[in-house]
């Protein structure tokens, strides 16, 4: 297992194993690494010849009020758990050294990024684009693979990896969740028990959704509002969306049409704001 902590080592080993024409795979992680980012490792090495994690939590994705240095630090376990799951490799790079002091240079995608969670995090998928960009010129893969997790980050990348000519592959994992049904993600372990316990009615929302889809309901309205009507019963949950949408422009659809309709959601448990979704 190599680690490699700064920018130079991790761009001479990328350039050495494009000259022995091998296969790079980059998985972009904020670190704390669980079995979600482990199943993005597994997919990773049945594609690639080299498999590389990025742990880098990235202060462009935070908003001043969402406490980026209160975001865990990686640390040991998170390289044993990469390697645990068959990756080659970690990057590991300083906050300071890819965004030195007066870096100004930024990326944004201007459509597929705007709606649901781009109206109450303006800035985060620049952020994501941002890194993404940097870290595809420092590793030279020549595929990335990301969660169905983070739907609309999925989009938002490939519509950027389109339109700026990127030559890289792009594989999304389906969503890991634990045996209760909640998405695997580093804010669940802030859940309390009770809190937990609520959040469960997120999964229980969903899986009605497509159960509906699945006896032939097609109205939005209809599968948006029994959504609702099951969070509604939890005291601490708090939906910020709930939407069926377009999966690849994220715009709402006014029919569902099965196999290319998502319903993708956020919601406040307290304090901690999760997201999740269910291809309809
Ligand atoms: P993060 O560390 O939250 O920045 O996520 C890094 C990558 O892991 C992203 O592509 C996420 O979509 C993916 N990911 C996070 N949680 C899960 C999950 N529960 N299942 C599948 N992929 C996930």
């Amino acid at each position: 297992m190599n680690r490699f902590p700064n920018v130079t080592s991790m761009h001479q080993a990328a350039s050495a194993w494009k000259a022995e024409g091998k296969r790079i795979a980059l998985i972009p992680t904020s670190g704390s690494i669980h079995p979600g980012h482990q199943s993005l490792i597994r997919e990773a090495r049945l594609h690639a010849d080299v498999v590389v994690v990025s742990l880098f939590a990235n202060p462009l994705q935070f908003a001043a009020n969402e406490n980026f240095a209160n975001y865990p630090k990686t640390g040991d376990a998170d390289i044993a758990a990469c390697e645990a799951a068959g990756a080659d490799a970690v990057f590991t790079p300083a906050v300071e050294e890819i965004y030195p002091k007066g870096y100004s240079t930024y990326v944004s995608e201007d459509a597929v990024a705007k709606p649901l969670c781009g109206v109450s995090r303006p800035n985060h998928f620049r952020g994501v684009i941002t890194v993404m960009v940097k870290l595809i010129n420092i590793m030279q893969p020549n595929l990335i693979v990301l969660g169905q997790k983070d739907a609309q980050q999925v989009s938002v990348i490939r519509k950027m990896l389109t339109d700026l000519n990127f030559n890289v592959d792009l594989r999304v994992a389906p969503i890991t969740r634990d045996a209760d049904g909640l998405a695997c993600n580093v804010r669940n372990r802030e859940l309390t028990t009770l809190q937990r316990q609520e959040t469960t009615a997120i999964h229980r929302a969903l899986l009605r959704a497509k159960e509906m889809v699945d006896s032939g309901v097609r109205s939005v309205d209809r599968v948006i509002a029994e959504v609702t009507h099951i969070l509604r019963q939890q005291r601490r949950v708090r939906v910020i969306y709930i939407a069926i949408v377009d999966p690849d422009t994220m715009e709402p659809l006014r029919e569902i049409a099965p196999g290319s309709s998502l319903l993708t959601m956020a919601a406040w448990i307290d304090e901690i704001r999760l997201t999740d979704n269910i291809q309809l």
